[in-house]
């Protein structure tokens, strides 16, 4: 079984065999990491096609400099994106940066982090969370 994933860096659509996605796979046209282990800071393009391709579990932070909580999940958000190296992918999206993702997922306040698969949005989570919080909430409705 194959499963498909966007490209977090250039958004081209890859597929890789489910035993690979452990192994460190590589887009095909940028060479970037397909499962990094660390968070990845994404356009509001780039999440529009992954969270529509991705069959591999994409949680988003939405955040923003000017918060003080989003300043301080950041390290837990990535130990946490650590621990699901090569079952899920972590990305955060400034929503200074790109502010129409505000109302496109009807964003009242950041933190907010959203968990999307196969195509639709599975859950979301406001406020800021300990690595271990998110790795609780990411065991639920899967
Ligand atoms: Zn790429």
């Amino acid at each position: 079984m194959a499963v498909k994933l966007a490209c977090l860096e250039c958004g081209q659509g890859n597929r890789v065999p489910d035993e690979k996605l452990g192994a460190g796979p590589k887009c095909g046209t940028c060479g970037a990491a397909l499962m990094p282990s660390k968070p990845v800071e994404i356009t509001f393009d780039i999440l529009e096609m992954a969270r529509r391709l991705d069959e591999v579990p994409l949680v988003v932070d939405f955040w923003a400099g000017w918060c003080g909580p989003c300043r301080m999940m950041a390290p837990e958000f990535a130990k946490a994106a650590g621990k699901m190296a090569g079952k899920a992918r972590f990305a955060k999206l400034d929503t200074e940066a790109f502010p129409q993702s505000g109302s496109k997922f009807g964003i009242r306040g950041i933190p907010l982090l959203i968990r999307f698969k196969d195509g639709r949005e599975v859950s979301r989570q406001a406020g800021a969370m300990p690595a271990d919080g998110i790795l609780q909430w990411m065991s639920k409705d899967k």
